[in-house]
C-alpha cells in the first residue's frame, strides 16, 4: 500500500540498538526504509543490525553518544554518506533516573534532560535541511519523538524523566507549528509500559507489576514489536496531514 510504503526513504533511529528503538527501527525497515541506528554500545549495535537485516532492508549503525554534539554531527554525516539524505528522524534514545524530589541529584537531572530532551533539539536542527528537502524528493519530512505516559502524568520519584518527557510534547507541538510550511510533520509516540531493559527491574516488583496490569485495559505490558505500526504510520504518507500530535501506544493505560 503506497500510503504506508517507505521504500527508498532514509531513517535515523537514535537508541535503535535495543528496546523500543529496535521495535521502531524494525517497523520502518519492514516498510522498506533504509535505517541508520545508533547507540553507545558497539556490541548492541552489531546485534541489532543483524536482526534488522533479516527484513531485507539496508541497515547501518554507528557508535554515538547522543549527548555529544560532535557525535551527532558524525551521525548525520555518516548517514548521508552511507544511505542518503535523512527523510525520517526518530528521537528515541532515553534514560531514567529515580530519587525522591527533595534529594534528586543535580547530575542525574542534567543527565536525564541532556539525553531525553536537549539532544532532541540538536537532532531536529541537524536534520532540518534534509527533512525540508524531502519535498523535492516527492514526500514530506518526518520527525517522530518518543515521549512517555509521564509526558501526561506526574511521577513522584522521576521528576527529571517526567519533566523531560513533558517537554517532548511541547517541543513536538512547537516544531510542528513552525515546520509545516517546509512540509515536515512532527509527531510524538507516548509508549505505555513496554518490556525492555529500562523496565526489566519491574519484573522483580510483583506489586508494581500487578498495579500496571490492573490499570492497563489490555491487562499486560506491551512488546517492542507493538511500537512498529505507529512508527510506520507517522513516517509514511498516511500521516501527511497529521502533525503536532502525541499518540499513546499504551494498551489503554492513559484512559484506564
Ligand atoms: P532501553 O534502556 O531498553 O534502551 C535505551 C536505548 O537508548 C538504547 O538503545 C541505548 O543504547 C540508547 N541510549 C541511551 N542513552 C544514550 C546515549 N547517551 N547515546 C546514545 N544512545 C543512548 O529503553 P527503552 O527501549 O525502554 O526506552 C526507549 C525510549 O522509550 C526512551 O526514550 C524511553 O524514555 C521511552 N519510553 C519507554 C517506556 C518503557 O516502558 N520501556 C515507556 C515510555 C517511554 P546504548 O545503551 O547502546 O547507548
Amino acid at each position: 500500500m503506497k500510503l504506508f510504503d517507505l521504500e527508498g526513504r532514509v531513517a535515523i533511529v537514535t537508541g535503535g540498538n535495543a528496546g523500543i528503538g529496535l521495535g521502531l527501527a524494525e517497523g520502518l525497515a519492514q516498510a522498506g526504509a533504509k535505517v541508520m541506528i545508533c547507540g553507545r554500545r558497539a556490541e548492541a549495535n552489531s546485534a541489532a543490525v543483524a536482526r534488522l537485516k533479516a527484513t531485507g532492508a539496508e541497515i547501518a549503525s554507528i557508535e554515538v553518544d547522543v549527548t555529544s554534539h560532535d557525535d551527532l554531527h558524525r551521525l548525520f554525516n555518516m548517514t548521508r554518506k552511507a544511505l542518503g539524505p535523512v527523510d525520517i528522524l526518530v528521537n528515541n534514545a532515553g534514560i531514567h533516573r529515580g530519587s525522591p524530589p527533595e534529594s534528586f541529584p543535580l547530575e542525574d537531572w542534567q543527565a536525564v534532560m541532556n539525553t531525553n530532551l536537549n539532544q532532541v533539539v540538536n537532532c531536529c536542527q541537524l536534520a532540518f535541511e534534509d527533512l525540508a528537502g524531502a519535498a523535492d524528493r516527492g514526500f514530506n519530512g518526518k520527525i517522530i519523538n518518543i515521549g512517555s505516559m509521564y509526558s501526561l502524568f506526574g511521577s513522584p520519584n522521576s521528576i527529571a524523566y517526567a519533566a523531560s518527557k513533558g517537554g517532548i510534547v511541547q517541543l513536538t507541538k512547537s516544531l510542528a507549528a513552525a515546520w509545516a510550511q517546509h512540509a515536515i510533520n512532527v509527531n510524538a509516540i507516548l509508549p505505555g509500559w513496554i518490556e525492555t531493559e529500562m523496565t526489566a527491574p519491574i519484573g522483580e516488583m510483583p506489586e508494581m507489576l500487578s498495579q500496571i496490569h490492573n490499570r492497563t485495559p489490555f491487562k499486560r505490558m506491551g512488546a517492542i514489536e507493538e511500537m512498529a505500526g505507529a512508527a510506520v504510520f507517522l513516517a509514511a504518507a498516511a500521516s501527511d496531514f497529521v502533525t503536532g500530535i502525541s499518540l499513546p501506544v499504551d494498551g489503554g493505560y492513559s484512559v484506564g
